[in-house]
């Protein structure tokens, strides 16, 4: 058994072996550190190590030494050290970081990717050589990220994993992917349809409810919700009113909420402040009055704002500012003044 001496200065030892291996891989760089990790994962966990079990001819004695090595490096390997732990983490981490990607058909659009190699690992290829299959550059390497689909275990899963290529590749990439300033315009009109206008449905009007829900492509794509009522029923196309209404929904796990914009036709709009107008008919002149003034106060949700349609400049210049912030440094929004109206507009 080992003496309390012995194990503090073992404890001491593995603590100074840990700082001067930190001091020293703090100063190299990413290629040289991965040299090193990988030249001691090697040192650490080698192949080799197997080879040196076999032994031709036992004795007892060797038996028994064999065993205590057996059992010492058991142990090492179950109370591993810093080094160790950090050089085995990175190697391990190796196998599901980068990807090896089968560029050949790549003017398709299609790209084959598959995880890397032990071979691969260990050079560096997909890492600090391009990850093209094919490639050798090790110049100018750009890092990308790739939405990577692969089974496992009878699993399909997906992972974002790292690509590296030179920059041949996303040049050639670069000419599909990239499409011109028409084509980007025309683009952010389309996507920006998706979030802008929505759609109400409006059958319970009487109880005050109403439902709201974004477009699908379908009615983007015709129009409806915008220059046609965007109740869910109606067809009115003539004399539509721009609404701005404030809308709660959930996209990717997330509570989200927009003052989005409600086109109706005037009978519909009428259903909107139904309940409303009942029940100020049916209270009392006074009562009616305070109940303006807390409704003015209020912000109701999934509700007309009448208040808003008053404050309407004001929400306008809200929602350009937030444009604004936006990335927009090529001017599309000059281009698409006017397609989104605010209220008042029509
Ligand atoms: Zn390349
Ligand atoms: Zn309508």
């Amino acid at each position: 058994m080992a003496s309390s001496a012995t194990i503090r200065s073992e404890i001491y030892d593995r603590e100074e072996r840990k700082q001067q291996y930190q001091a020293h891989i703090r100063g190299l760089n990413a290629y040289e550190r991965h040299k090193k990790f990988l030249k001691d994962y090697v040192r650490f966990y080698g192949k080799d190590k197997p080879t040196e079990v076999k032994l031709p001819v036992k004795t007892d004695h060797d038996t028994l030494r064999e065993g205590y090595r057996f059992i010492r490096s058991e142990e090492d390997d179950l109370n591993p050290s810093w080094e160790q732990r950090l050089v085995k983490r990175y190697y391990d981490k190796l196998f599901k970081e980068y990807c090896i990607a089968d560029m050949s058909r790549y003017k398709t659009g299609q790209m084959g990717l598959r995880w890397r190699t032990e071979k691969e690992v260990m050079s560096g290829k997909g890492q600090f050589m391009c990850g093209s299959k094919q490639c050798h550059e090790i110049e100018g390497l750009l890092n990308l990220q790739v939405n990577f689909s692969y089974h496992e275990a009878g699993e399909h899963k997906q992972a974002l994993v790292k690509l590296v290529t030179c920059e041949r590749f996303i040049r050639s990439e670069e000419d599909d992917l990239n499409p011109s300033w028409e084509q980007r315009l025309v683009k952010r009109y389309y996507d920006k349809l998706f979030k802008e206008y929505c759609i109400a449905d409006m059958s319970r009007y009487k109880t005050g409810q109403m439902g709201l829900r974004w477009r699908t492509e379908k009615e983007v794509m015709s129009g409806k919700g915008q220059f046609m009522c965007g109740s869910k029923q109606c067809h009115e196309i003539e004399g539509l009113l721009n609404l701005q209404v404030n809308f709660s929904y959930h996209e990717a796990g997330e509570h989200k909420q927009a003052l989005v914009k409600l086109v109706t036709c005037e009978r519909c709009a009428e259903k909107l402040y139904y309940k409303r107008r009942k029940d100020a008919e049916r209270s009392e002149s006074k009562e009616k009055k305070r109940q303006k003034r807390k409704r003015n106060r209020s912000s109701s949700e999934d509700d007309i704002e009448e208040e808003e349609r008053r404050k309407g400049k004001k929400n306008k210049s809200k929602l350009e500012g937030c444009e604004r912030e936006g990335k927009d440094d090529e001017n599309f929004d000059e281009f698409m003044e006017g397609m989104f109206p605010g209220k008042g507009d029509n």
